[in-house]
């Protein structure tokens, strides 16, 4: 098993997309027949998977297809949804009723479940029972922004595998050191993460940008720390994911991670921004037939840009897309696209932290100017 391979594919049809991933990582060969198969998705609230806030029930019934060809038949599908929703509300929103029916797998609602204490290092988490009682625990979180932790992705799933008053005090006790300990008592045998329709805010949803990918790995430090880069952060820059690579849950060290990308021509055109805040961001950018993924990270590193309060501070609109190929002239360009562009930031797409950094470092450039005049 190769801890340190994650493999990402571009796409928008789970079905396609989750295969490839799963045998370029071997998963059939850790598999048993008579595995009890927990797949534990993002159901946060009672909202679709388009809204950004939960996992798509087409990626879960990709997996479910994959694992039932294998002739794996004991399959649940977990979750306690967040404080004050309900799990069954949401399973039946978010379409995982209707999904469970179609492939006779169970529903387990963990929210009214028993408790069973686990001591890890320092601190005695309660956990949902069932979620401790599977033989492949197969982590499906959304990747997410954060008003809170900044990231959520896998290491914070599993928030929803305790009942509703562990969730407080882990609250209480700042959440970061509680959600790494929590990864050394539930263990995730692998972990897909839909990135299709990340969130540039919440948890809950209501900002959502086209990602077009799924992300998969048997470590889900190493598929946290390639979340927080996506989104512009540095892995270790979020507590929780450098406590659980102390802890031993993971490596959050992308330099020595082997990182295979499939369906790299899978680049359908970003579709116009619809919230709030993606509308607020496309306001700096200039866009020609854009590629989904390269405007994706775009608003992802405005939204950071934004947070640290140097959005205002940008010399003009950023231009990204095909439709500034050949062009040369002034401005500000992302993307090989607009190479002839007198700043630009190079690659096919530029990652969201490149993005974040060079756009603050012609901020910080601004500034000095203005402050010497
Ligand atoms: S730089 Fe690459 S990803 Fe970005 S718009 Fe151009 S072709 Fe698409």
């Amino acid at each position: 098993m190769q801890m340190n391979k994650l493999i990402v594919v571009y796409g928008t049809k789970p079905q396609e997309m989750v295969r490839p991933a799963l045998d370029r990582l071997r998963v059939k060969e850790s598999l048993s027949p008579t595995a009890r198969i927990g797949i534990k998705p993002n159901l946060v609230v009672e909202k679709p998977s388009s809204s950004g806030a939960t996992t798509s029930p087409e990626l879960v019934e990709a997996i479910i297809v994959y694992l039932q060809e294998v002739g794996c038949r004991d399959i649940s599908i977990l979750e306690s949804s967040a404080i004050g929703h309900s799990t069954q509300r949401a399973f039946k929103a978010c379409g995982y009723e209707a999904l469970a029916a179609r492939y006779g797998v169970k529903l387990l609602d963990l929210k009214h479940d028993e408790v069973q204490t686990v001591r890890a290092r320092e601190l005695d988490v309660r956990v949902a029972a069932k979620a401790l009682g599977f033989d492949y625990f197969i982590n499906v979180p959304v990747l997410k922004a954060h008003c809170q932790t900044q990231v959520t992705c896998a290491l914070k799933n599993l928030k929803g595998c305790l009942p509703d008053d562990e969730k407080r005090r882990f609250h209480r006790l700042g959440l970061h050191r509680p959600i790494a300990l929590l990864n050394m008592v539930v263990r995730s045998s692998l972990v897909v993460v839909d990135a299709f329709c990340g969130d540039l805010t919440f948890e809950e949803g209501g900002n959502p940008v086209q990602m077009n990918r799924i992300f998969v790995t048997y470590d889900p430090v190493l598929a946290d720390a390639y979340a927080a880069e996506l989104l512009g952060y540095e892995p270790r820059s979020i507590a929780y994911i450098r406590l659980a690579e102390e802890l031993g849950v993971g490596s959050a060290d992308l330099t020595r991670a082997e990182i295979i990308e499939l369906n790299v021509g899978e680049r359908h055109l970003a579709s116009p921004p619809v919230s709030p805040l993606a509308l607020e961001l496309g306001r700096w950018v200039e866009e020609r037939a854009a590629c989904s993924i390269c405007y994706g990270n775009l608003l992802h590193a405005l939204a950071r840009l934004k947070e640290n309060g140097s959005l205002a501070a940008l010399p003009g609109k950023i231009k990204i897309g095909q439709g500034f190929r050949g062009e040369v002239g002034s401005g500000v360009g992302v993307g090989s696209c607009t190479a002839g562009l007198k700043h630009n930031l190079p690659g096919c797409p530029p990652r969201t932290r490149e993005v974040a950094l060079f756009l603050e470092s012609l901020t910080r450039i601004r500034s000095e100017k203005r402050s010497k005049t």
